[in-house]
């Protein structure tokens, strides 16, 4: 069983008609409902508005890969809790940004940049296109590309180090680009930022964006975890 915890800041889907319409429990409930069918996973959500932003050291221990949905409230997620939660994707633990999570703490310490971008609400279309077909995370998107009917446009220049790889482009109809698909390496951790997502569009209800979180969840599974990060001295093996 791979060992799911989706975490929403849920803010909009409490204080905003529209977005409460297309995501009633929360997009966390709306993510956790769609790969809770899944046989391999078992989910569980937490949000900001939790003890302890719902983040323990039980909780990530117990956690093979988490999800982070958040934009408004980054900064009420606490220095320490951000801290621990890249220890434990450098210990193993796979983790996926959505969206706005670009500027969420944990994200910004694990890329080490601004991770800043240029974007705009305009209700632009959005064409998804794949850039590795053979890529785990692009299983059963056998299209060159897929299209959102509305999302918000991001644009480049992003302000992330350079991916292990780049799996999707994304083009809006507003003329701007975008690396809208990026996985790294972080030690023993994977990480994987998914573009789709504003919260005034049920962008998680797409049957291709769906494919992708879950396959996304698959690739970023530990297979092996260290127990803690140390930097130890050796004896010599061979006397
Ligand atoms: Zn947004």
């Amino acid at each position: 069983m791979i060992r799911v915890t989706v975490w929403n800041e849920f803010l909009h889907e409490k204080t905003d008609e529209k977005v409460k319409s297309i995501y009633p429990n929360g997009i966390h409930k709306a993510i956790a409902e769609f790969l809770g069918k899944e046989e391999d996973m078992e989910v569980k959500t937490i949000t900001l508005d939790d003890e302890n932003c719902g983040i323990t050291d039980e909780l990530l221990e117990n956690t093979d890969v988490m999800i982070w949905w958040g934009h408004m409230r980054h900064w009420e997620v606490p220095d320490e809790i951000a801290m621990k939660v890249k220890e434990a994707v450098l210990r193993g633990m796979g983790m996926i940004f959505l969206h706005s999570a670009h500027h969420s703490k944990p994200f910004k310490l694990l890329m080490g940049t601004t991770c800043n971008l240029g974007w705009r609400e305009s209700d632009d279309k959005e064409r998804l296109w794949v850039i590795d077909h053979n890529h785990p995370i692009m299983e059963g998107i056998t299209d060159r590309f897929f299209e959102l009917e509305g999302e918000e446009t991001y644009m480049e220049p992003f302000g992330i180090p350079d991916p292990d790889k780049l799996l999707l482009v994304g083009w809006y109809n507003g003329g701007e680009v975008f690396r809208s698909g990026c996985i790294w390496h972080r030690e023993n951790g994977k990480v994987f930022y998914f573009q789709p997502g504003h919260e005034t569009y049920p962008t998680f209800y797409n049957e291709n964006v769906q494919k992708i979180i879950k396959n996304a969840v698959r690739w970023a599974k530990p297979v092996y975890r260290i127990p803690e990060l140390i930097c130890p001295w050796m004896p010599r093996i061979e006397e």
